[in-house]
């Protein structure tokens, strides 16, 4: 199937609670440019220099979404056009956006990423990490970033009790969360083999790559 057929049968198969981050890494400006003619605006890439490159070269309505690990020294690159960052994971990469984004005169959305799985790759923060955070007086004094969400890798398996697990232990917390953070209304998990999975566990913000692109080398 064709990039516009997959993407039209994946709009079908979730209401529009629920936002879909096409993601883009490795693919070729063709290939961006059928999404988006196919009607996707959102796409994510995981690597800063990929991801200036597009940005300068392809729509300037397209929303870029980081969603990989962030190094800080290269947050001045992305700093005045991105949109969404997903892959906060620790409290001086935050502060260094927050840094930027006043260059800037902005203020940048961002994303707590938050360690649901047990592999020792993946990046994140632990919940209560998260909660000190976000409750101490340095966090708050930070004006040009706000936190709108969470987001979550959960385990690479095919075993769906894990992933439910995962997905449920981090959609609890976010509604914890919500409850005392109201500017937290995004809950960004789910990719192409566990996205269906992660919608029925709340998630409202999905991303999604091979399943749309075909599989990357
Ligand atoms: C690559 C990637 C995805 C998409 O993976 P697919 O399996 O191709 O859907 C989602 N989230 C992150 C953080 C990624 O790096």
């Amino acid at each position: 199937m064709s990039i516009s057929e997959n993407l039209n049968k994946l709009y079908h198969s979730f209401d529009n609670s629920v936002k879909l981050v096409a993601v883009s890494k490795t693919k070729s400006n063709e290939q961006i440019m059928e999404a988006y003619q196919a009607g996707q605006k959102i796409f994510g890439e995981n690597k800063v220099q990929e991801l200036v490159t597009k940005y300068n070269s392809l729509p300037k309505d397209i929303e870029w979404h980081m969603i990989g690990h962030l190094q800080r020294n290269k947050v001045k690159y992305i700093a005045n056009f991105i949109k969404l960052i997903h892959s906060v994971d620790n409290f001086k990469l935050l502060k260094e956006i927050n840094q930027q984004a006043k260059k800037n005169n902005i203020t940048i959305d961002c994303l707590l990423q938050i360690k649901i799985a047990s592999e020792k790759t993946k990046f994140g923060l632990s919940k209560d990490h998260a909660k000190v955070m976000l409750e101490s007086e340095e966090f708050k004094s930070l004006k040009n970033i706000t936190i709108i969400g969470l987001m979550g890798m959960a385990s690479f398996t095919n075993n769906d009790e894990i992933l439910k697990n995962e997905f449920s232990s981090l959609n609890d917390f976010f509604n914890n969360l919500r409850l005392a953070y109201p500017n937290i209304t995004v809950l960004s998990m789910g990719m192409s083999y566990d996205h269906k999975l992660a919608i029925q566990y709340g998630s409202n913000m999905i991303r999604v790559g091979s399943l749309i692109f075909g599989e990357r080398n």
